[in-house]
């Protein structure tokens, strides 16, 4: 027997509660885990608390990401006793995911961990460290460096944009901060933001093209917030969006496009082909100093999640939360 997060529905509602599952429970799949750790994500807490419509089937376990080792495998990319991370590919959404001691997946889904990691970092990183560094990777691609001028981010005490502040300082890049809470503005200020601006400042309709102030910026919140950072991006600069803490539209115009040859690139983390996974996860371990799993990691119990999963949907979650399963 092991524990797992079950979500169940009733009168539309969903329900969570903590339960004794056997291996023959688990969904099909080739490897079969133990889970040593899941993390919490903002998709999770909609999938959990049922606010947002993340699941189409119940019972569901959660948990879209997870690290731990291989007990049996039917596939030759993996043996008994290897070390592997999971996130996205819709585990925790279609498929049971990662908020149980124990998972089967498919091989394919699977990446090994990467040398100089464990499963207890690799989720502190999670799928929210994941995207960040994706997102990093798409403004690289797009040909912003350091050079060009200072980066934004938004949402950057949550767990993508904590992750995304630490990466772009660590390459060198001056990074500017949004955030809706000034008590974390030591901790982004730690991270390496250079300055921590209020997300009032970003809150309201603005002018179709803004002040030229940006080189580039990545974007959790989408809505408003993004329209605004568009219009104040420099010419030939480029957001990385990738989120929708904030809302899923965006009330802007095409001038930023048009007149200054503003890129919008969005970034997926779910979908994501192995090899450019595989090398946004070694870009993770060699870029990220060792302070900074402290600094953006709580470590809670499952019986703990519920309650953290509300708090994450009302952006009242700092940094990442780490789940101890095994
Ligand atoms: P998170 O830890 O909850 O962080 C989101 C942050 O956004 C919060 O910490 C808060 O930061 C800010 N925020 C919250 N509510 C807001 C609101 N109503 N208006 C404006 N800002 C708000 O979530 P996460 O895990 O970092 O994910 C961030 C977003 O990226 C989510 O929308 C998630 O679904 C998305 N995501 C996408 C992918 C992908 O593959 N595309 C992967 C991972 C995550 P401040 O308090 O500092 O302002």
């Amino acid at each position: 027997m092991f524990k797992a997060l079950v979500l169940e529905q009733e009168d539309k509602k969903t329900l969570s509660s903590i339960r004794q599952l056997t291996i023959s429970d688990l969904p099909e799949g080739d490897v079969l885990v133990k889970v040593d750790y899941s993390s919490l994500n903002y998709k999770d807490g909609l999938a959990i608390t049922g606010k947002g419509k993340i699941i189409r089937e119940f019972p569901m376990v959660p948990g879209i990401d997870f690290a731990g080792t291989v007990e049996e495998s039917a596939s030759p990319l993996f043996t008994a006793g290897d070390k592997v991370i999971l996130t996205g590919w819709g585990v925790g959404e279609n498929h049971w995911g990662g908020m149980s001691e124990m998972a089967r997946v498919k091989a394919s889904q699977l990446v090994h961990m990467p040398k100089y990691m464990d499963a207890r970092k690799a989720m502190i990183i999670g799928t929210a460290g994941l995207t960040a560094m994706l997102c990093v990777m798409a403004l690289e691609d797009y040909g912003i460096t350091p050079s060009h001028g200072p980066i934004l981010v938004s949402g950057a005490s949550g767990g993508v944009g904590s992750v995304s502040v630490s990466l772009l300082s660590r390459l060198g890049y001056e990074v500017v901060a949004i955030s809706g809470r000034e008590q974390n503005s030591d901790m982004l200020t730690s991270l390496g933001a250079s300055k921590v601006l209020p997300r009032e400042q970003f809150s309201e309709p603005g002018r179709p093209l803004d002040r030229q102030l940006w080189a580039g910026a990545i974007d959790t919140v989408g809505s408003q917030l993004l329209a605004n950072i568009l219009s104040q991006i420099n010419y030939g600069g480029a957001v990385a969006a990738c989120g929708l803490a904030g809302g899923f539209d965006l009330p802007t115009t095409v001038m930023p496009f048009i007149l200054r040859n503003v890129a919008l690139l969005g970034v997926d983390s779910v979908m994501c082909p192995l090899e450019r996974r595989t090398l946004a996860w070694n870009r993770l371990v060699n870029l990220l100093p060792e302070d900074v799993y402290d600094q953006v990691g709580q470590e809670v119990s499952l019986e703990e999640v519920p309650e953290l999963a509300e708090a994450i949907t009302n952006g009242q979650v700092t940094g990442r939360v780490l789940i101890k399963l095994s």
